[in-house]
């Protein structure tokens, strides 16, 4: 009896193990499989741009570049198609320095209004392109920890879909406030908003509502899937309320 006792408790531990092993394996199968998937999808999104670009240089050349009007009417689409080749492999690096935490910066203390300020100055001439309105409501100064560009990249990727996802003449508020010991930050716009059923798989990267839509206003599918990734950094959780027609609130809450 004590032997069986014995091998019972020696037992319990490794199959303990043995149990953590299969999860841990199947845990790094499906990490490979999403590296996997997105290497795919990397390639076939640099590709279409790039293959537009050499169908276009190729017409050009082949005689097209001798007729004023669509020589500068297929410039005007080269030019478009290489910027958003260049976006594209500007998100794709923010996503990989933070996956590899490669910090643009050290932690600071950041100072949420004048960060934000910051942010909308920046944007203004997309912001005035579209006669968007922007409302700010700060209750009083508000500062979380962690890193200022990366929060800068957060904020201006939220401020920019709520911009690209309105109709001109818009409005979009952006409100912080503290509640409870937390943070709340939201961007709220008055646009076209996002079925129900989407909103489970929003932050997934290259994943996208309307692809033609996104495309037109010169989206690359990453920008919420690098939110995603740095509210992961600042430890702080997302928000989505939003009605088809009539416009979305993306809410960020930091500790
Ligand atoms: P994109 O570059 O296509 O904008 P994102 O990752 O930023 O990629 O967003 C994913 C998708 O979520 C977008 O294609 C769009 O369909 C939807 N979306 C994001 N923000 C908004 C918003 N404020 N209003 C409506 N739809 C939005």
């Amino acid at each position: 009896v004590i032997a069986i006792a014995y091998t019972n408790t020696l037992l319990k531990p490794i199959n303990q193990m043995e149990r953590q092993l299969k999860i841990t394996m199947k845990e790094n199968k499906k990490a490979e499989q999403i590296r996997k998937d997105f290497v795919a999808n990397v390639t076939h999104e640099l590709k279409t741009p790039l293959t537009s670009i050499s169908g276009f240089v190729e017409t050009l050349q082949d005689g097209a570049a001798e007729n004023p009007e669509i020589r500068t009417k297929f410039l005007d689409i080269i030019a478009i198609e290489a910027a958003r080749l260049k976006r594209l492999i500007e998100d794709i690096l923010i996503i990989s320095d933070i996956e590899n935490k490669r910090e643009v910066n050290t932690d600071s203390d950041i100072n949420v209004r004048e960060s934000i300020m910051e942010i909308l100055a920046s944007m203004e001439p997309i912001i005035d392109a579209k006669n968007i309105k922007i409302t700010t409501s700060f209750a009083y100064e508000i500062y979380i920890g962690g890193n200022n560009d990366r929060f800068k990249q957060l904020m201006f990727n939220l401020i920019e879909n709520a911009v690209k996802y309105s109709q001109p003449g818009g409005t979009i508020t952006v409100t912080a406030e503290r509640k409870e010991g937390r943070v709340y930050i939201s961007v709220q716009d008055k646009g076209i908003g996002i079925p129900e059923e989407h909103l489970p798989r929003l932050f997934e990267r290259f994943y996208r509502v309307d692809k033609s839509r996104s495309q037109k206003e010169g989206g690359t599918g990453l920008g919420l899937a690098i939110v995603k990734h740095i509210a992961a950094l600042f430890e702080a959780e997302i928000k989505v309320e939003s009605e088809l027609g009539k416009g979305s609130t993306f809410t960020v809450i930091f500790k």
